[in-house]
């Protein structure tokens, strides 16, 4: 099964992520992840893409199309994954679908006004795992590995709020983009947990194969 992960930033894809990895064995890729590895590895491609990624702008199509058309070529990969932050625009879903099989597209949908507050409070964890500063109580490492937590350099409230309009007017067309293909699953997050959140998609999910 190969998924899109569609949802503002702030949604919850990479938690939601998280949970799908284990329980469907789907390798995780996320394009933002990517980035952020070149960004701190000093590579070619992290600096073109930290201009962009600072300004809450989408890093050039060119650049991002050929990172994941190499990443799918992997063996890894052969028996399913899940794109997290992948396609953030038509040209990407229409390149996409020339060199890959997505079988459903998994739409994660959170009330616009929540977002703001969601990411400018969130700090992350190198291994992956995600919180938001009013559940931590003052705690300053991360609950799964111990490592200290910190605060990715685009959640501030400027840049987020450029990430908003890039979301709401590139991004949020993929929408009908994969209703028409008949493979979108939108899930209604309201106040839901995230595991909730995560059991609903199971639901839609496990209703495929049906
Ligand atoms: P994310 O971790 O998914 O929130 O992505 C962080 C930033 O990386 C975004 O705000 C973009 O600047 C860049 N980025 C991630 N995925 C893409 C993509 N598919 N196309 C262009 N830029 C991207």
């Amino acid at each position: 099964m190969n998924i899109v992960l569609l949802g503002a930033p702030g949604a919850g894809k990479g938690t939601q992520a998280a949970f799908l990895e284990k329980k469907f064995n789907l390798v995780h890729i996320s394009t933002g992840d990517i980035f952020r590895a070149n960004i701190k590895g000093g590579t070619p491609i992290g600096k073109v893409a930290k201009s962009y990624i600072d300004a809450g702008k989408l890093v050039p199509d060119e650049v991002t199309c050929e990172i994941v058309k190499n990443r799918l070529s992997e063996k890894d990969v052969e028996g399913g994954y899940m794109l997290d932050g992948f396609p953030r625009n038509l040209f990407q879903a229409e390149q996409l679908d020339s060199f890959a099989k997505i079988d459903a597209c998994v739409n994660i949908s959170v009330d616009s006004a929540l977002l703001m507050d969601r990411i400018c409070g969130r700090r992350v964890c190198s291994c992956g795992a995600s919180y938001h500063i009013s559940t931590l109580g003052g705690r300053t490492t991360c609950e799964r590995c111990g490592q200290p937590l910190y605060q990715r350099a685009d959640d501030n409230p400027e840049t987020v709020g450029a990430r908003l309009e890039t979301y709401n007017t590139q991004t949020a067309p993929l929408i009908d983009y994969y209703a028409a293909q008949g493979k979108l699953l939108t899930v209604e997050c309201g106040n839901a947990s995230p595991e909730e959140v995560f059991e609903m998609i199971c639901e839609k999910l496990e209703g495929l194969n049906k």
